[in-house]
């Protein structure tokens, strides 16, 4: 395994989380609430803290420790037991996206995403703490260069909330520090020696962890190189701490534009007012929104419900980016779905919603090779003239390829006895073959008798 990325400690945005208990700072935690069942807001008593708004207040008490997570869950077996998983892999929760569980068991997407499971410590040969390889592509300790003319920059290793699923679980919270100005100059000094870099993903951890005064400098330290064209920031903030998202802050990220922000949403319940109100400060600061989100079993894999997020994400201004396939990354094989899950849900969305509201699905292949896209099949057959696609009510379409004097336009004849093939609409004998009673035949025949252009306008 290889070293931790910073080893001399720099400034960290908040004092180290206390044993606190979950609550406040003046009332015990209620657990009366909490084994009562699929309750949409299991806890309203904490929101009621004066400071629940406050985002420091928010990190200062997240849930760490077993003794802390008992308080809100009351499973003392269950507790105990991962005890031993919170050793390897740390553990923080903050207070709002704890209140966001509906249902304080494993059956609760959000549940999963922050509790830790003991099947974290399965650990099959095929598995790896690195398997993107990150560590082999950093020319500067923290600074992953891995594609021609982007770079991404781990500036710190503390989030706010500790995925269970992250894939970059051999970094994130296994220590809390964050760049130094050292490595900060390091880091500028090679964007400056490699112009072809134009475009820095600042990333973590959570980079707006940091102080605004942090993420300022870095910034602007980022933004000094000339051949840097864009910034983005990759943050999960306005799903787990949307408090984050303050004025000071859109205030502070928007003197760098370009800058774009790609957040992380997996699940419907993840979105609430207040993550609605994050991205909306962040568009109105003309910060263009991108979601990457991972496929999790038992989480999100599911059509409906992954088309339900998608939805609102357009709604939130937010574009629907990547759709990841999860990572052969140690301590995350529970949450792994078979690559079928991915293109089943690619299949279901398009067509069926807006290009808007549809991510890429990828595999950040092992080895280090990068995001591939991975797609329905489209194309169905080719010839020399024709290639024959389908869309997804199932209908093929013959599409030709330009004519050339010398290539025949056609290879075959129409049959007036059997219906077409495949064959036949690659040979360009026939041009469609088009499925009876889809949704759209339905409405044509019973609407949509031929219109002239000078209806068009009601003239
Ligand atoms: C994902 C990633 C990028 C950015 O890839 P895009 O496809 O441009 O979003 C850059 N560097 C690394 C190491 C990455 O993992
Ligand atoms: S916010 Fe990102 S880096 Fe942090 S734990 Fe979640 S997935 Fe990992």
């Amino acid at each position: 395994m290889s070293q931790p990325l910073y080893v001399e400690t720099a400034e960290v945005s908040d004092k180290p989380p206390s044993r606190q208990a979950l609550v406040s700072d003046d009332e015990p935690p209620s657990t009366t609430a909490v084994a009562t069942v699929a309750t949409a807001a299991p806890k309203p008593s904490i929101q009621t803290h004066s400071r629940w708004n406050d985002w420091r207040w928010q990190m200062s008490h997240r849930i760490r420790s077993v003794e802390q997570l008992f308080g809100y869950f009351p499973d003392k077996a269950y507790c105990q037991s991962i005890e031993p998983v919170i050793g390897k892999y740390p553990m923080a929760i903050t207070p709002y996206y704890a209140s966001l569980i509906r249902k304080v068991d494993l059956a609760d997407p959000v549940f999963q995403m922050c509790v830790p499971q003991l099947d974290e410590l399965y650990d099959p040969p095929f598995l790896s703490s690195d398997p993107l390889e990150e560590h082999d592509d950093m020319p500067v300790p923290g600074l992953v260069h891995r594609y021609p003319d982007r770079a991404l920059l781990i500036a710190t290793t503390t989030c706010s909330m500790y995925c269970r699923h992250c894939t970059r679980k051999r970094v994130a919270g296994t220590r809390e520090t964050s760049i130094s100005a050292r490595r900060l100059e390091q880091v500028t000094a090679y964007l400056t020696a490699h112009p072809e870099v134009s475009d820095v993903i600042v990333s973590g951890g959570d980079p707006l962890t940091m102080s605004d005064e942090s993420i300022d400098m870095i910034l602007s330290a980022i933004r000094k190189v000339p051949s840097v064209q864009i910034i983005r920031v990759g943050t999960r903030m306005p799903v787990v701490l949307p408090m984050r998202i303050t004025d000071n802050l859109v205030n502070i990220l928007k003197k760098y534009h370009p800058l774009w922000i790609n957040t992380h949403f997996n699940h419907p319940n993840e979105i609430t007012p207040e993550s609605m109100e994050a991205c909306r400060k962040l568009a109105d600061a003309g910060i263009p929104l991108g979601n990457q989100s991972v496929l999790l079993r038992n989480v999100n894999d599911n059509p409906q419900v992954y088309e339900q997020l998608c939805r609102m994400l357009v709604r939130m201004r937010v574009r629907p980016y990547y759709l990841y396939q999860c990572d052969l990354v140690r301590g995350v094989e529970h949450f792994r779905t078979p690559v079928s899950k991915g293109i089943e849900i690619m299949e279901y969305l398009r067509g069926r919603v807006s290009g808007l509201a549809i991510p890429l699905f990828v595999i950040d292949a092992p080895h280090g090779g990068g995001k591939i896209p991975v797609l329905p099949n489209y194309i169905v057959s080719t010839s020399p003239t024709h290639t024959v696609i389908r869309n997804f009510e199932g209908m093929l379409i013959s599409y030709p390829e330009p004519a050339h004097r010398d290539t025949p336009r056609m290879m075959a004849e129409p049959s007036h006895d059997t219906a077409p093939g495949v064959w036949e609409l690659a040979s360009g004998a026939y041009s469609r073959i088009q499925p009876a009673r889809t949704i759209r035949q339905v409405r044509r025949q019973a609407c949509c008798h031929h219109i002239e252009n000078s209806e068009l306008l009601g003239q």
